[in-house]
């Protein structure tokens, strides 16, 4: 079967770890027609625009994408292209793999968590009142006169909305995933002691869905234990199912437990399109270098091969980048024991490494 797939190289060094990992899925002979079509910041100079419609009507053509992480502006410019293209196609899951490969330095062995973040609402929805503007300060009034609670007029306001649908939707896909993949256990990550309209209304809807999947273990946490647990016995969890806010900063955590960002790829799925890309940014200062690690990129293929029930390729494919991180010869700076190893070799040279495994696993 041939494969039409959406490819948003991205900026920085998302276009080397992209190639990289074109490389290395067609290795494992599958037939791809790459769609590729570019975001970002290099785009808006040449085009005028950050996100630009073609980008968005190849995603809906071939519903399935790959992308390379893409700059944004921290404080000034445009908003997140990514955060754009999630709520755009309501890619309302945010699934990342956290698991343990032997051979990149760790504190930890033998891990294997799941982060299921909800990707849409809470205080990413971008309902924000900045400091000293009409409107923030007609918001303090009412806030004042409905709940009789002073803000100080100096304050910056942002909203965090969590609503019953989007918490079903993304409960449900976390116990779903969990009966697919034969996972044991779902815990569902809060704040309700203290958030208690918000983080109260999911969890409530944690506890009814759980029920609905008697042959899943469930448990609740409050995130900031669930912080202190992730360091102490990470072992013990299994899917975990959080809000927006909370699920960014924890799989940057549990991408921390397995060795970092280099090996931390991720999901964007909606019920039509599915968008992969690695956890971590795009690195700006190794920009065309070829020295930055490819991993994330390449397992956020695997994901994407195995949502298109292409099990054995995303197997072989696993397996070879395992394979050659194990062996611990052809990789780059940051596997290698200390970060000025002259054996360290580049992102390209990494990916030839695993084309070479691959060719003995078909
Ligand atoms: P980053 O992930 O780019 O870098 C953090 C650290 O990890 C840096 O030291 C970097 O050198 C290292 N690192 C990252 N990827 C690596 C890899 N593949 N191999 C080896 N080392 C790697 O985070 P940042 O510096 O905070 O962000 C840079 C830019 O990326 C920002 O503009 C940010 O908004 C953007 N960003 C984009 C995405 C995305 O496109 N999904 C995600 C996160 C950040």
């Amino acid at each position: 079967m041939k494969y039409k797939i959406t490819l948003i190289p991205g900026d920085g060094t998302g276009p080397e770890i992209c190639a990289a990992t074109v490389k290395v899925v067609e290795a494992t002979g599958l037939d791809i027609e790459w769609d590729i079509n570019n975001a970002g910041a290099e785009v808006y100079e040449k085009e005028g625009c950050v996100l630009p419609q073609k980008v968005l009507d190849s995603l809906k053509r071939n519903k399935i994408g790959i992308k390379g992480p893409i700059t944004t502006p921290v404080g000034t410019g445009f908003r997140s292209v990514n955060v754009a293209m999630r709520k755009i196609f309501n890619l309302y899951a945010c699934v990342r793999p956290c698991k343990s490969y032997p051979g990149v330095k760790s504190r930890y062995e033998n891990l294997d968590i799941v982060i299921i973040r909800e990707n849409t609402e809470d205080l990413y929805s971008g309902i924000e009142f900045e400091l000293n503007k009409p409107d923030t300060l007609e918001l303090i009034d009412f806030i004042k006169e409905k709940k009789d609670i002073s803000i100080k007029k100096d304050s910056g306001i942002s909203i965090k909305p969590i609503s019953v649908s989007a918490s079903e939707k993304i409960i449900r896909y976390a116990f779903e995933y969990a009966k697919k993949n034969k996972r044991k256990k779902v815990t569902g990550v809060h704040k309700a002691n203290i958030i208690k309209y918000s983080d109260g209304l999911f969890l409530e809807t944690f506890r009814r869905i759980a029920h609905e999947y008697p042959e899943i273990e469930s448990e609740d946490r409050i995130v900031d234990n669930m912080c202190m647990q992730l360091v102490q016995k990470p072992e013990i969890y299994d899917v975990l199912v959080l809000p927006n806010l909370y699920g960014d900063i924890i799989s940057d955590l549990a991408a921390g437990l397995i060795g970092g960002l280099g090996v931390a790829p991720g999901a964007n799925i909606g019920d039509e399109i599915a968008l992969f890309e690695a956890t971590h940014g795009s690195a700006p200062k190794y920009k065309g270098l070829n020295k930055v690690n490819p991993t994330a990129m390449m397992l956020s293929a695997v994901l994407m091969l195995k949502h298109l029930n292409e099990e054995r390729a995303a197997n072989i494919l696993e397996s070879a980048i395992a394979a050659v991180i194990k062996e611990g010869k052809y990789v780059t700076y940051d596997l290698k024991p200390t970060r000025d190893d002259p054996s360290a070799v580049g992102t390209d040279e990494m990916a030839n490494a695993i084309i070479r495994k691959i060719k003995t696993l078909l």
